[in-house]
């Protein structure tokens, strides 16, 4: 239902106006919560809570180094982005029309309903992220020590970016829906049982998602913390909702 149609039929002028305005204003605060652009053909809308949650995996940058803290937030953002650009272009090879979103839990990539991919097709696309992350990272290892090696903040942001590309592909390999490592593990047992992968993917993802938890508190990371207990939840959510059917869809 759109806006004209909810309207009263006896809307008046003054009414108008203040639709009007509550509409900018509106606007104007989606504007300042979310940066959208284009990469090619591919949408990328930049939600402000991403920056949050950047600036909460590294807490020690808060109040001690401005630049650091302004380098780390771009290390993020470009790591984050290169992850999502390998699952939109895997897609983009499947004929998908990606769409990406970067929010506070990280980024997810999108895709049109234009038609079913195969499990194997799947498969890829989930692991061209963490894969492209990885190869990353390992090229910036590679050549960064080269060029950086003369000046400390040249061999930090080196280190911050092999660290950053490496960890994300490493964690989002996890078996744990939503991550990508649950997608992979939820299309092989697809595979093996006929379409009725569903239900064993969600338990198995949320024993990882509470080991997660324990990890976290054990190592004192709030940012994974809060990550895997959100995991957890929902696939307890999901694995409650869907109790007594077959397949779990
Ligand atoms: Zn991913």
């Amino acid at each position: 239902m759109d806006g004209f149609r909810a309207a009263p039929a006896s809307l008046d002028r003054g009414s108008h106006k203040r639709r009007r305005r509550e509409k900018l204003a509106s606007t104007a605060a989606t504007a300042m919560q979310n940066l959208s652009f284009r990469l090619g053909s591919i949408p990328v809308r930049l939600h402000l809570s991403f920056f949050l949650t950047a600036a909460l995996m590294n807490m020690g940058l808060l109040d001690r180094d401005i630049v650091r803290l302004l380098a780390w937030l771009v290390i993020v953002l470009a790591s984050v982005l290169a992850h999502e650009l390998g699952h939109a272009t895997a897609g983009l090879l499947f004929g998908l029309q990606p769409a990406i979103e970067l929010h506070g839990m990280g980024g997810t990539t999108s895709w049109s309903a234009s038609h079913r991919t195969s499990h194997v097709q799947r498969i890829i696309i989930s692991l061209a992220g963490p894969c492209t992350g990885l190869l990353l990272g390992g090229l910036v290892f590679a050549l960064g020590s080269r060029f950086s090696a003369d000046f400390a903040l040249g061999q930090w942001i080196v280190g911050s970016l092999v660290f950053v590309n490496v960890i994300w592909g490493a964690l989002n390999l996890l078996p744990m829906l939503p991550l990508d490592g649950g997608n992979v593990l939820h299309s092989v047992l697809d595979i093996v049982t006929h379409g009725r992968g569903a239900r064993p993917a969600h338990i198995v993802s949320l024993v990882v998602s509470v080991a997660s938890l324990g990890a976290a508190f054990w190592m004192g990371s709030l940012w994974c913390g809060l990550l895997a207990a959100f995991f957890a939840s929902s696939n307890w959510q999901w694995l409650s909702q869907h109790r007594g059917t077959a397949s779990g869809g």
